[in-house]
């Protein structure tokens, strides 16, 4: 099974920039979008209410000069009868106001009207409760929307009159035709956005008077919370919902003299498209700024974890391949504490490794390991050598007599002998228990029998640890005279140490087939 090695750091820093920086820039973003929306609706908001504001004065002007005119026409009907045409003469005068004018008598019939064959006959009575509350009154005044004795949906501007001695005569009346063309419906008209943007008014009841929907006119509207406020003689500013569910910037405002409210509303959507033209404007602004910072933080993380990432691969690659020569050891520069001390340690704990891996624990000579792979780097690079194994003759027997650890000290004696024998070139080694070896780096057999010989005769004559002498007995093979692979070579020097050994010991064989 392969084992999990986990994320580098590289990655992990990297992904930890990038969420870092994403959100960031969210949060940024969000930021600003929140606060430029918000801004924009206020925006909005506000503009609604100072507008409904500006309508709401309009109108106050706009229905004290249509009191005026109307007071002015009475006092005119006070002194003389109204002609037709001079009736007709007033309406032009104040057509920009009224649909209709008339006087009626202290009975409520008609006396004059203009225009003409508008539903209205001279002659008729009017029955609708404004003309009585009119007669009743005796007091200018504006009504609330009613339906007229002439079927229409109106408005009454009116104004008493009386004759000289001060006896009450009737009134005279201009009208507002609510669904037609008129005075209200010219002034509102004119202000349209074309961005969904509308005003509306209702009466102190909560009918609408106007609306840019003429079938909605005279609707009761009363339910709706703004209408409510607005009627009750707030003017402000709000975010509302229609009852269709769409959102709107509303700004309202009471006009005094008539009771009436002025609604002026913007659909929230409105903001749309600004704010998506925002978002791709940050979006272009931030993208560049982002990748740079990206950039400079990848940077920086491979900096940062370059030399662990070494390190890392390093301690991978020396436990995977075994190695017990040095290996290319990554040249750390950081500066930072925690990656320099690591480097410290890996590379001196690799140094213990590498050097128990390569010597003898015992002796303290090269091992078995490190005898293969000199022996196989000289035979690699073609150099001739002779390879002397030695054998101490009878060690079962010291061992017996006089203990292991005794027999240790006899291996630590002829390894200290080996190596006072042989010269810096040559390696000695132990091959195993109480067999050793010496890799002579020449190709001439007389020089490696030569030390062969010095060496058993030192042994020979040297008091052991046990107190008494031990003796060895040895075997010499040539590369490449006898052989030309490492194991052939072994097995070479070996069978001339078997041949000592088989001609009572204590002996050097020369390889010889
Ligand atoms: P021969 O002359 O034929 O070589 O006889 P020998 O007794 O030396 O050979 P044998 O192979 O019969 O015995 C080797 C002994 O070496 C057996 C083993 O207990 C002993 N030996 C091997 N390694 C060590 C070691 O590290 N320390 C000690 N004290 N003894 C060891
Ligand atoms: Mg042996
Ligand atoms: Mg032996």
């Amino acid at each position: 099974m392969k084992r999990y090695k986990g994320m580098t750091l590289r990655f992990m820093i990297g992904v930890l920039v990038l969420v870092s920086a994403l959100l960031t820039a969210i949060v940024g973003g969000y930021s600003a979008f929140s606060s430029t929306r918000n801004s924009l609706a206020l925006n909005h908001l506000e503009n609604n209410y100072q507008y409904a504001k500006k309508i709401s004065s309009e109108t106050h002007i706009l229905l004290t000069s249509m009191q005026e005119n109307m007071n002015f026409i009475a006092n005119n009907a006070q002194e003389q009868t109204l002609t037709q045409k001079e009736t007709d003469l007033l309406l032009q005068a104040n057509k920009q106001y009224f649909n209709s004018i008339f006087f009626a008598d202290s009975n409520r019939v008609i006396q004059q009207v203009s225009p003409t064959g508008s539903g209205l006959a001279v002659g008729t009575q009017l029955t609708s409760e404004v003309s009585i509350e009119a007669v009743e009154l005796k007091k200018p005044f504006i009504s609330d929307p009613y339906l007229a004795t002439s079927g229409r949906l109106i408005l009454l501007v009116s104004s008493p009159v009386f004759d000289k001695e001060g006896t009450y005569k009737g009134f005279v009346g201009g009208t507002i035709y609510l669904e037609e063309d008129n005075v209200l419906s010219n002034m509102l008209n004119e202000h349209f956005y074309g961005n969904g943007s509308y005003v509306y008014v209702v009466d102190r009841q909560g009918h609408l008077i106007f609306h840019p929907n003429k079938k909605r006119i005279n609707e009761f509207v009363s339910g709706n919370a703004i209408i409510q406020k607005v009627i009750s003689g707030k003017s402000s500013f709000e975010q509302t919902k229609n009852s269709l569910g769409t959102e709107y910037f509303t700004g309202y405002s009471y006009e005094k003299s008539s009771g009436w409210g002025i609604v002026s509303q913007t659909p929230v959507s409105v903001l749309k498209e600004p704010l998506n033209k925002l978002i791709v404007s940050m979006i272009m602004q931030g993208l560049p700024f982002l990748l740079f910072i990206l950039l400079i933080a990848f940077g920086v993380s491979f900096i940062i974890s370059k030399p662990l990432y070494q390190l890392a691969k390093f301690s991978e690659d020396a436990i995977a391949d075994n190695k017990t020569a040095p290996l290319d050891r990554p040249i750390i520069r950081s500066r930072v504490y925690e990656v320099r001390q690591l480097a410290h340690h890996i590379h001196n704990h690799f140094d213990q490794l590498n050097s128990e891996n390569r010597i003898d624990g015992l002796t303290g000579i090269a091992n078995r390991k490190t005898f293969e792979q000199v022996m196989q780097g000289w035979i690699e690079s073609q150099l001739p050598f002779c390879l002397i194994l030695l054998d101490i003759d009878h060690f079962k027997k010291v061992n017996d007599t006089y203990g292991h650890v005794k027999g240790d000290e006899v291996l630590v004696f002829t390894a200290s002998i080996m190596q006072k024998f042989s010269r810096v070139e040559d390696v000695c080694f132990r091959f195993g228990g109480e067999e050793f070896g010496i890799l002579v780096k020449t190709g001439n057999m007389e020089t490696a029998a030569s030390l062969a010989e010095r060496l058993r005769s030192e042994i020979e004559t040297s008091k052991s640890p046990t107190g008494g002498a031990v003796t060895i007995s040895l075997g010499i093979a040539v590369y490449p005279e006898n052989a030309g692979q490492s194991t052939e070579v072994i097995e070479k020097a070996d069978f001339a140490l078997y041949q000592s050994k088989a001609d009572g010991r204590n002996k050097t064989t020369i390889y010889a087939d």
